[in-house]
């Protein structure tokens, strides 16, 4: 079965489920009894959201352009750890 969409001029859009490849152009509106025609609009398609996407495209970049690394950062320039333990950690 498959969800076909139809937008009737005087009630608005529903939709009618029927098998696949059997839609007809237009379908009588249940609200009112007119002639609906058959509308197409976009598939449902999932979208990415915006941190999965970033988070993509840093895994991706990292694949062909690794970032090298030629020394180890200075422990200036390194920020606080947030959690307390991780001061405790070996450092090289
Ligand atoms: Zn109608």
């Amino acid at each position: 079965m498959a969800i076909y969409q139809y937008r009737c001029e005087q009630c608005g859009a529903f939709d009618v489920s029927r098998p696949i490849g059997t839609a007809a152009a237009a379908e009588v509106c249940a609200g009112c009894g007119g002639a609906a025609a058959r509308v197409f609009g976009s598939p449902h398609l999932a979208r990415t959201s915006r941190p999965l996407a970033r988070a993509l495209q840093a895994q991706e970049a990292s694949a062909d352009e690794p970032r090298v690394v030629r020394r180890a950062p200075s422990r200036e320039s390194a920020a606080p750890p947030a959690d307390p333990r991780h001061a405790l950690l070996p450092r090289p």
